[in-house]
């Protein structure tokens, strides 16, 4: 059996959802961080295999989902300025801002480009001087290091018609915000596995201590997933609250010490506004000072407008796993992937477009 196979084993996922409802005794509430898990949680259906009153939320794991609308705002004007060209993931191209998206903005003569890789965006700039390329670069950890090494990149060929709207955000913040919050029912985390394979596991010990709160790597497959959830449950169980790596297999203590060492080179943390949330005392990244020419808002004069966004859309309650999707008055309805009013129905990451692409409608 090959690899994948055995991630998705029936027998190993029955015998590990047995040894969890074995364990469970009580009620608990346990967060996947990543969009990833929990899209395969709804594909896989894992919920349902989980004893009554063991529930898993959906966390604020999406990068596109927490960008906010003003950075979106930002991006469009970038696009629209003469001899400008942005350059974006095509997951941020259908993401609303306060006067529609990207697409509409393109569609009104903005120049935007969707790209595989920042390093595409780099090759844009190196191929044509007359335009200014701005590669809009959203992300968690696992994205930093690429954009890291496109800005290293441009900057060894001298290139001064290229620059990032940085829009990257880091991990550890937000679990502290979810865990401070007033409506918060979270008893432990399943990190996301890509980011502590970038960033290893060290930043979580403080806030697993602090908060009292087990925090487990895991991976993306049913089984990753539900051995991290019996990890977290085991040690909610007995009371216990430290950092675990269910997700051994990609993920080290210490991370990826090369793409670690380029994120740090490149970037330092930064205050950042994340969508549905607020403003996280260093929850993004921005370029430090020998990188800070490449930064498009030092380049650019934006106007800094107050964003617009749907008033029905109550993705921030969803990021922070108070509400489930399918608890939105407008999941389906007003808001559907053809039609969406909020991030999380237009990622591939998102809770919402997870709920509505496998049927969920309970739990
Ligand atoms: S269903 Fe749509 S409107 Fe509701 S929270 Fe999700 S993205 Fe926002």
């Amino acid at each position: 059996m090959n690899r994948l196979a055995v991630l998705r084993s029936p027998a190993l996922v029955s015998a590990l959802a047995e040894e969890i409802r074995r364990t469970a005794t009580r009620p608990w509430t346990i967060m996947e961080v990543c969009g990833g898990q929990t899209h395969a949680i709804a594909r896989y259906g894992l919920e349902e295999l989980l004893p009554d009153g063991l529930e898993l939320v959906h966390g604020p794991g999406c990068p596109v989902c927490v960008t906010s609308a003003a950075t979106v705002d930002r991006a469009a004007r970038l696009a629209a300025l003469p001899g400008v060209v942005l350059a974006t993931f095509g997951d941020m191209v259908r993401v609303p801002g306060s006067e529609g998206d990207l697409f509409l903005a393109r569609a009104r003569g903005a120049a935007v480009r969707v790209v595989a890789s920042p390093l595409d965006a780099v090759r844009m700039a190196a191929e044509d001087p007359s335009q200014t390329v701005v590669f809009f670069g959203v992300g968690f950890e696992t994205t930093a290091p690429a954009v890291a090494l496109a800005v290293r990149q441009a900057a060894e060929l001298g290139l001064s018609n290229f620059a990032v709207l940085v829009a990257l955000v880091r991990v550890p913040p937000a679990l502290e915000a979810i865990l401070s919050g007033p409506g918060n029912r979270v008893r432990a985390f399943l990190a996301a596995g890509h980011v502590c394979t970038v960033m290893g596991l060290e930043e979580y010990a403080p806030i697993a201590a602090r908060h009292r709160v087990p925090i487990v790597a895991t991976g993306f497959e049913p089984v990753d997933i539900l051995a991290g959830v019996l990890a977290a449950l085991r040690q909610l169980e007995a009371g216990e609250a430290r950092v675990e790596n269910a997700y051994a297999r990609a993920v080290g203590q210490r991370g990826n010490a090369a793409a670690r060492s380029l994120v740090l080179e490149v970037f330092e943390p930064c205050d950042r506004d994340w969508r549905g949330i607020g403003l996280l005392r260093g929850g993004g990244f921005r370029l430090r000072g020998p990188y800070r020419a490449f930064d498009a808002e030092e380049r650019f004069d934006l106007p800094a407008e107050a964003p617009r966004e749907s008033g029905e859309c109550i993705a921030g309650l969803v990021l922070q796993g108070i509400k489930k999707p399918h608890e939105c008055p407008a999941f389906g309805v007003r808001c559907t992937p053809d039609r969406p009013l909020g991030a999380p129905m237009v990622s591939n990451e998102g809770a919402c477009a997870a709920y509505y692409r496998y049927g969920r409608t309970h739990v």
